[in-house]
């Protein structure tokens, strides 16, 4: 979890970072004033460490290293509510996305275990995990036939692979 006592250090401020968000994402940290409407709606800001109003102050103030090494960033539900309610049209998600893919590209340390092994699946087998079996409350066993579901087609992976590799998750992967 991150340190919420540990200071920010300000001599590593990164404005071309700042600048790149605003002209590249569809996210713009610079019109944020501040009124915390996403922080006080947000899903994942309730029982987790996420703060986005922190995220998107310390975006606009090109403190990239410190919001890419964040766990925070891995903790957001994808609910959507600070997209919609946020007055100033800041889209906090999809700031949230870039900061991921960037943190993906940069191969920083803090990237759930779990996300990595999803992927780790997607690539060998298509799905993020391997097909489960059905159990009922009784734990009895049933296969898809039984249940009248169709085969579970798997997909090809060499395209899936090949796009996941290019994204950079090749650093990410060993
Ligand atoms: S709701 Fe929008 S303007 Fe308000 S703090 Fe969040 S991002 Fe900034
Ligand atoms: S989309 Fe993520 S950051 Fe935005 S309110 Fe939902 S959980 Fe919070």
């Amino acid at each position: 979890m991150d340190d919420p006592k540990q200071i920010v250090d300000f001599s590593q401020l990164d404005l071309e970072f700042s600048n790149y968000v605003k002209h590249n994402t569809s996210a713009n940290p610079f019109v944020c004033f501040t009124c915390r409407t996403c922080a006080s709606l947000c899903t994942s800001g309730k029982v987790n460490v996420l703060n986005i109003a922190k995220i998107i102050r310390k975006v606009a103030l090109g403190l990239k290293d410190s919001v890419l090494n964040s766990k925070e960033i891995w903790t957001c539900a994808t609910c959507m509510k600070c997209q919609e309610f946020c007055p100033q049209g800041v889209n906090p998600l999809d700031m949230i996305y870039f900061l991921q893919n960037k943190a993906v590209e940069a191969g920083t340390p803090t990237i759930p275990t779990a996300y990595v092994e999803m992927v780790k699946n997607i690539i060998k087998i298509g799905l993020i995990q391997p097909p489960q079996e059905i159990i009922s409350l009784d734990f009895d066993e049933f296969d898809r036939e039984e249940l009248g579901l169709p085969d579970l087609s798997m997909p090809d992976t060499d395209k899936l692979k090949l796009n996941l590799l290019k994204t950079g998750f090749r650093h990410v992967i060993k």
